[in-house]
This record gives C-alpha cells, sequence and structure tokens, in this order.
C-alpha cells in the first residue's frame, strides 16, 4: 500500500508542469555547459601543445645551426655544440643524440650510447634526407630526426650540400597531462557552480511560472466550495486569462440553468397549488353553509371535478416535459404521412372549433412522408391547432397548410385570434407562459403545450417560429427534415 502510493507520488511528481519545467530549464544550462566544459578543455590541451611543438621546432632549428655552422662532424668544436644541446636538454627534459652518417652515436646526452649504432627509429629514415617527427600522446613523447647538411667543395671545386649526419631529440610531453588535470579541475568546479545555478534557476522558473496556474486552482476550489466570490479572475498569462474566461462563462451558464431549474420549480409549485386552493375554497364555503341544497352541491362539485381535471392536465403535461427529456434519444421512429396526422388531428378538433364557430381551412399542397416520431409529432400538431381555436375570436379562421421541399416539410397553423404582443413572442415557448394569465386561465391553458411542442421539434432537429400582430391574429410555422437525422 505504501508502496503504491509513493509510486503514484512520483507518477505525479513526473507528470506536473512544475517538474517539467525544472527539468527543461535545469538541461537548458547544464547540457551547453558540459559540452562548452568537454570543448574547453580539448582547445586548451591542443593549443598548449601546439605552443609546445613550436618551441620544440624553435630549439631544433637553433641546435642544428649550431651543429652544422660550428663544423661538428669534421674539425668543428664540439665544446660549444655539447654545451648548446645540454642547455636544451636540461629545459625541456629531453634526451639528444647526434648521428653520423654510418648511423653511429657520436653524442648523446644520456652518455650511454655513445660509440653504439642508434637505436631510433626516425634516425634512419632521416638519414634518406627527410625531417621526422613522432607524436605520442599515450607515451606523452614527441621524437624529432633531422638530417644535419653541410655545404662542402667538390673536386672541381663547386659546393654541393650533403648529409653529415643526423640530430635526434626525443622531448617528453608528459607536463601536457598535468597541464589537462589543472584545466580540467578548473572546469569541474565552474561546471558545479554553474550546476548549482541551474538548479536555483530552474526551481525559481517553475514556481514562477506555475504559481498564476496554481492561484486559477486555488481561485476554481474556492468557487465550488463556496467560499468565494463568483469569478475566477488572473491576468498573469493570456492562456490562464482565456481559462478563467471560459470558467467564468461555465459558471454563468451554470448559474442560468440553476435560476431556470428554481424558476421551473417555484412555477411547478404554485401551478399546482392553484387548483388545490381553488378546491379547498370551494369545499369549505359548502361546509360553513347551512341546509346547502342538492342543486348547490351538485355546482359546487362541478367547479371542483374541473379543478381536479385541470390539476390533471398540469401534471400530465409536466410529466410529459419530463419523459419528453428522458426520452429524447429514444423517438420512435417510422414513415409517417403528415397529411393524414393532420387530417385525423382536425377530426378530432373540429367539435371544439364549432362551439366557437371557428372556421377551418386546410391546405395541403402535396402529399408528405416524413420520418417522425408519429405520436409527439401529432401533439405538435394538436397543441398549435387548439391554440389557434382557443386564442381566436368567435367567427374566426384557422388555416392549416402543408408543404415541403426536397429536405424539410413545413407545416403552418394561421389564425385570425387576438394574437400575441412583440415582446411576448420570443417567451411564449417558456414553460408556464402565458401571455395573459387571467384569460388563460379561464381558456384552461397551463403554458406548457408550447414548450413541449418546442421541445419535441427540436428533438426531430426542426426549428418553429412565431409570427403575430396583437388583434389580428398568429402564424406558427414548424420546419422539420424529411429524413430523421441519426446522431452518432
Ligand atoms: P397554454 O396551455 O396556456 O395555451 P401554451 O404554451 O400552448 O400554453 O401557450 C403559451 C401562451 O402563448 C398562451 O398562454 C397564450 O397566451 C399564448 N398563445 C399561444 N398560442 C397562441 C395563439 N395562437 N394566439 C395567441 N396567443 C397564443
Amino acid at each position: 500500500m505504501r508502496d503504491f502510493s509513493l509510486r503514484e507520488y512520483l507518477l505525479n511528481l513526473i507528470k506536473s508542469m512544475k517538474f517539467r519545467i525544472f527539468m527543461i530549464v535545469a538541461l537548458a544550462i547544464i547540457v551547453p555547459v558540459i559540452l562548452a566544459g568537454t570543448i574547453i578543455i580539448q582547445v586548451s590541451v591542443n593549443s598548449y601543445m601546439d605552443d609546445r611543438i613550436e618551441q620544440f621546432q624553435a630549439e631544433n632549428a637553433v641546435l642544428k645551426n649550431t651543429i652544422v655552422s660550428n663544423n661538428y662532424f669534421t674539425e668543428g668544436d664540439s665544446d660549444v655544440v655539447e654545451a648548446t644541446i645540454d642547455m636544451v636538454a636540461n629545459e625541456y627534459n629531453c634526451h639528444a643524440q647526434i648521428v653520423d652518417t654510418s648511423n653511429i652515436v657520436l653524442l648523446d646526452t644520456k652518455n650511454t650510447n655513445v660509440g653504439n649504432t642508434s637505436v631510433a627509429e626516425p634516425v634512419m629514415l632521416a638519414l634518406q634526407g627527410e625531417d621526422q617527427t613522432i607524436r605520442d600522446d599515450g607515451e606523452h613523447y614527441m621524437e624529432f630526426a633531422l638530417p644535419l647538411i653541410s655545404t662542402v667543395p667538390d673536386e672541381k671545386g663547386n659546393t654541393a650540400s650533403q648529409i653529415v649526419g643526423v640530430l635526434y631529440l626525443k622531448y617528453s610531453t608528459i607536463e601536457a597531462v598535468s597541464f589537462r588535470t589543472e584545466v580540467t579541475r578548473s572546469v569541474y568546479i565552474a561546471e558545479i557552480l554553474a550546476f548549482i545555478f541551474a538548479l536555483i534557476i530552474s526551481w525559481i522558473c517553475s514556481i514562477i511560472f506555475i504559481r498564476p496556474l496554481q492561484r486559477v486552482e486555488k481561485n476554481i476550489r474556492d468557487v465550488n466550495a463556496g467560499v468565494s466570490e463568483e469569478y475566477v479572475y488572473q491576468k498573469e498569462y493570456t492562456e490562464i486569462v482565456n481559462i478563467a474566461e471560459q470558467f467564468n462563462k461555465m459558471i454563468d451558464e451554470f448559474n442560468a440553468q440553476a435560476k431556470k431549474r428554481d424558476e421551473f420549480v417555484s412555477n411547478v409549485s404554485h401551478e399546482l397549488k392553484t387548483p388545490i386552493t381553488s378546491m379547498k375554497v370551494l369545499a369549505d364555503s359548502l361546509l360553513s353553509m347551512e341546509g346547502v341544497s342538492s342543486e348547490m352541491y351538485e355546482e359546487f362539485l362541478k367547479d371542483i371535478s374541473k379543478e381536479i381535471e385541470r390539476e390533471n392536465e398540469i401534471i400530465s403535461d409536466l410529466l410529459d416535459i419530463v419523459k419528453g427529456e428522458r426520452e429524447a434519444e429514444e423517438l420512435n421512429i417510422s414513415s409517417v404521412s403528415i397529411n393524414d396526422v393532420i387530417e385525423s388531428t382536425l377530426k378530432r378538433l373540429t367539435p371544439i372549433a364549432k362551439e366557437k364557430n371557428v372556421e377551418i381551412i386546410y391546405e395541403d399542397f402535396r402529399p408528405v412522408i416524413a420520418e417522425v416520431d408519429e405520436l409527439k409529432f401529432s401533439r405538435v400538431v394538436t397543441n398549435l391547432i387548439e391554440n389557434a381555436i382557443k386564442y381566436n375570436n368567435v367567427d374566426g379562421k384557422v388555416t392549416v397548410s402543408l408543404n415541403a421541399d426536397h429536405q424539410y416539410f413545413f407545416l403552418s397553423v394561421a389564425d385570425t385570434g387576438i394574437g400575441i404582443g412583440e415582446e411576448d413572442q420570443e417567451r411564449v415557448f417558456e414553460r408556464f407562459f402565458r401571455v395573459d394569465k387571467a384569460r388563460a386561465r379561464e381558456t384552461g391553458g397551463t403554458g406548457l403545450g408550447l414548450a413541449i411542442t418546442n421541445d419535441i421539434v427540436k428533438q426531430h432537429y426542426g426549428s418553429i417560429g412565431v409570427q403575430s400582430k396583437e388583434d389580428e391574429g398568429t402564424t406558427f410555422t414548424v420546419r422539420i427534415p424529411l429524413k430523421y437525422i441519426e446522431q452518432v
């Protein structure tokens, strides 16, 4: 269990932005520093060696000159040559030999080989006339074998150059090792300092970059816990400002939803209470009266029965709404003749229209077959025509028309009724909205019919609109796709 949580902690740490910023900044400093250190060591040692070689070559030239100009191989002054060679040998920790053309050692600074054949390999090659240079960094030495050339007069009195011997020098380069060690030590110290600096800088960067995110997180947490004011406000980074903005929009949306829900619940309670209050008033007044006639009883009970009916209507509309929301994706879609649905609805509603002497005109421009949920769609037709009759004047007119193009069918229900004021037209689809509450109670409306109608049309991916003028009439237009769009 402990292992698991440690693993989780490490995983979270690795996944955290803080850790990643820390690593990126640290590596961005450390990697170049290491590379630069390695290059510095290499370049310093190389340039040190180049300097040394230049010095060796200068000394070689001096020695060569001394040997030749002192005619060392003939009658020359060997003391000067020996002194010069000894001086160089001491100064550079160098082993020097002078070898004659038969490869016999004439002078050796270590005095070990004089009179013997030289064993130094480059000497043999130098006797052919070519300068020899061998550098061995592994064994830390440099060898030079330089042909010594002298000009001597020939039989005819002309001067000619000829090899008279070889100057062999073996310089130790061991000091390059201590030089490298010294440079490396200095570079390592600089690298350790840079490493510490990198850790501090990356730690600071990770804190600075992450802080605004942490603030947003705390802000959101406070909002969620209801501790803080409702909005997240950050202004550090554009991205965070955007996130905060989106979050605030979400809060707005959430608050709007919550408000709508509260309104709905309070409307529901109010609407359900109204018929109950009426019933209570009717029953109480009946009880308070003495010697009530049976006609009076009958009249009161009829009123009570009407209220019960109304309560029933509200409840069944509410159930329809809730069910509609729940079953939004479970429509019972089939190919339906829209003309038939309208005709049967009209047949059902004609008696109600007759009560008000409202004339119903039906214009179907073509037969329309569409993929709809027949039961739900007939609810749409019923609601619209019922309203057109309900909110019509006596002797009014209702015109129902059906048309289609290759993609949609269009149903319009126009009446010559009381109309809806412009400011209320948008709101008629809200739940429980009624233009004239007192009048609506008389007509027996619940204020839910158009909300249900709107929900059903939307479930079919259609649209509904209203056009109206007060005291002239109202037209509702519905547009629904002929083919039901399956959502993936
Ligand atoms: P109700 O059950 O009250 O009829 P609806 O949701 O069907 O509820 O309608 C909401 C309100 O819109 C109605 O109360 C009425 O004020 C108004 N309304 C609906 N249809 C019409 C219409 N054809 N003419 C005038 N007003 C209408």
